[in-house]
């Protein structure tokens, strides 16, 4: 949510905060601008909207010279989006600039304060707070002044700010909010993520909560708050440039899906050796599985529908029971999880705000916490006692493919291994389980190059007002994956529905030629929900089905049928979630939206 970017060097600033301020689009915002060192002082361009428009206003950055500043785009919390509420905010005298992600929590006692101080806002926004704090405590050193801002404010916050008085750096901190040090070759950056800088350079510093950061063009400092300077180690990032960039595709959603084999082969083969789960970046013991008495799955989003499917995968396979539940109400729902309790904690960017909250709330009750995020360093990682990586790569595109493909397959590995260890399952069928968990690239691989039926079926569909999908268990799980992925990118309403639970009530809803998409891949359930499809269809409903290409009675179904190659029951939702991507993509393509950034949605939700 947001992006901040920040550069000091030798080039012109400006272009190179745009550039890096592009790459950090994809993370959602609403107004854009920078703030840059010039001749005459600090030079502040900003305004609502998209960054072209910030993009024209300095052409390119070209008309704004000088060679240190920072950049942001804002995902409003506080104030609508307009021109004066976007960052970068100056502190009454014009001397600091600063730019915000997060939201001071307090800010209304600073503001009141600050006011009856005789201190004048132009915005609305929480963030104005931190520029006129910065110039109340101001003694001649920032750092001294960022140690007060920091004591004095709550909540969460990644700040960069310029000081007039040190033309030559900057300053920067965070809490609870993505940010990171970009270290280059006479030059120095910070960023939101890596993406913004992997053009300049990969080694990079993760900050722990409250460092202060100085950059200067021959180096970085960072402090704790006690003054202290604190020794960080360079860490080497792997992605590369092409992994942030579209390559030819019209948008990074589909890229994103096409990668998908390849990122469940890095993600599950280095797991798998000579037959067996290896799981190094964890340590379970027999007798700690034996011992756990729940599991709790904690996520957001999709990553939440992750979730939703460990709880039948782990259940079926552990016997242990299983609750999967949003971040946003586990956190404060006094939860009953105890030390003889494991969370799992599934977040794609490892910063998700109401994720990390519930981690710790979770620790706080003496819980153990395995982590499942693709972002290495990030605080989610950092906080977890175990964590597994998914490899994705880097994920732009708004609405997530490759990541909950990646987190479900982690999930199998788990659930998989950890049925072995508690001597639930046999040696028999944890070699089929293994063998049967490394096919799934491949088979992904082949649905894709089937994408033309699904790109067909949804020319006949885009026009719906309103679909249903359903489906039973592990069909329910990925149904409301399929459902998200739908409503979010192409803004048709769309409910997801446990095939067994609509006739007590939605079904209602159901009238002559209202689309139901109905997944039936599964085994034991396929007749139980072949009977609910035959409801829906003697009420007016189309019926779009997924079914395995194996299954005799397939046509049952639907009115068209998707077919799914085979593989075991459990690991279907790998299979059955391609063509759902696949159907929302074409029908928001189609529709004419913006299906990289759809309205009103960040990446990554670093607000609660
Ligand atoms: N809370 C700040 C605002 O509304 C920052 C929002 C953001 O993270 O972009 O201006």
């Amino acid at each position: 949510m947001c992006g901040i970017i920040g550069y000091v060097g030798s080039k012109q600033a400006a272009p190179i905060l745009l550039e890096g301020l592009s790459k950090l689009e994809y993370r959602g915002y609403d107004s854009a601008g920078i703030a840059v060192f010039s001749d005459d002082g600090i030079t502040v361009k900003k305004s609502r909207g998209r960054l072209s428009v910030l993009s024209e206003m300095t052409d390119s950055g070209t008309n704004v010279s000088g060679t240190v500043g920072i950049g942001h785009t804002r995902w409003a919390t506080h104030g609508e989006p307009s021109d004066v509420n976007s960052h970068p905010h100056l502190s009454s005298s014009g001397r600091f600039a600063v730019v915000h992600n997060g939201i001071i929590e307090n800010y209304i006692p600073l503001k009141k304060k600050l006011m009856d101080k005789g201190i004048e806002f132009v915005s609305e926004t929480d963030t104005e707070v931190v520029a006129h704090l910065f110039e109340y405590y101001y003694n001649g050193d920032v750092i001294d002044t960022m140690i007060k801002v920091i004591e004095r404010v709550e909540g969460s916050y990644a700040l960069g700010i310029l000081s007039l008085d040190q033309p030559n750096e900057f300053i920067a901190v965070r809490k609870a909010s993505p940010m990171i040090v970009g270290l280059g070759e006479g030059e120095n950056f910070i960023a939101s993520d890596v993406t913004a800088i992997l053009n300049h350079t990969r080694n990079i510093y993760y900050l722990e909560d409250d460092e202060i950061v100085v950059l200067r063009a021959d180096g970085v400092k960072v402090y704790n708050v006690d003054r202290e300077e604190v020794k960080k180690e360079p860490f080497q990032v792997s992605w590369d440039v092409s992994a942030a960039e579209k390559g030819g595709y019209e948008h990074f959603m589909m890229k994103e899906i096409e990668e998908q084999p390849k990122a469940l082969a890095e993600t599950i083969n280095p797991r798998i050796q000579d037959g067996k789960i290896v799981l190094d970046d964890i340590s379970l013991t027999a007798d700690y599985v034996k011992g756990i008495n729940k599991i709790y799955i904690i996520a957001c989003g999709s990553a939440y529908h992750v979730g939703v499917v460990g709880k039948y995968v782990i259940e079926k396979l552990c016997r242990i029971p299983v609750e999967a539940i949003v971040a946003s109400e586990f956190r404060y729902s006094d939860p009953l999880i105890t030390d003889k309790d494991l969370a799992i904690i599934i977040s794609q960017s490892g910063e998700t705000a109401d994720t990390l909250a519930a981690l710790k709330e979770a620790k706080s009750k003496g819980a153990r916490t395995i982590g499942i995020v693709n972002v290495v360093g990030s605080a989610i990682a950092n906080a977890s006692d175990d964590v597994l990586y998914t490899w994705a790569g880097p994920e732009i595109a708004v609405a997530t493919t490759k990541a909950y493909s990646t987190q479900l397959s982690v999930i199998y590995l788990l659930s998989v291994y950890m049925a072995k260890l508690a001597g639930r399952i046999d040696d028999a069928e944890y070699t089929k389980l293994v063998e049967e968990i490394k096919r799934l690239p491949e088979l992904v691989s082949g649905i894709l190059e089937k994408k033309e039926q699904v790109q067909y079926l949804a020319s006949k569909f885009f026009n719906c007002h309103s679909i249903f999908f359903i489906g039973r268990n592990l069909d329910y799980a990925v149904s409301l994956e399929g459902s998200l992925k739908l409503k979010e990118i192409s803004y048709i309403h769309s409910e997801a529905y446990a095939a067994g639970e609509l006739k007590h009530g939605t079904i209602s809803l159901i009238e002559n030629g209202t689309l139901v998409v109905a997944l039936a891949t599964g085994d034991a359930l396929f007749d139980k929900t072949v009977s609910n499809i035959k409801e829906v269809k003697a009420r007016g409903a189309v019926v779009l089905g997924l079914a395995k290409a194996d299954e005799p009675h397939r046509q049952d179904s639907g009115d068209y049928v998707i077919e799914l190659p085979r593989v075991n029951e459990l690991f279907m939702p790998s299979l059955a979630v391609i063509p759902l991507q696949l159907f929302g993509y074409y029908v928001a393509s189609l529709k004419g939206c913006d299906i990289d950034k759809p309205r009103n949605l960040a990446k990554s939700v670093t607000v609660e």
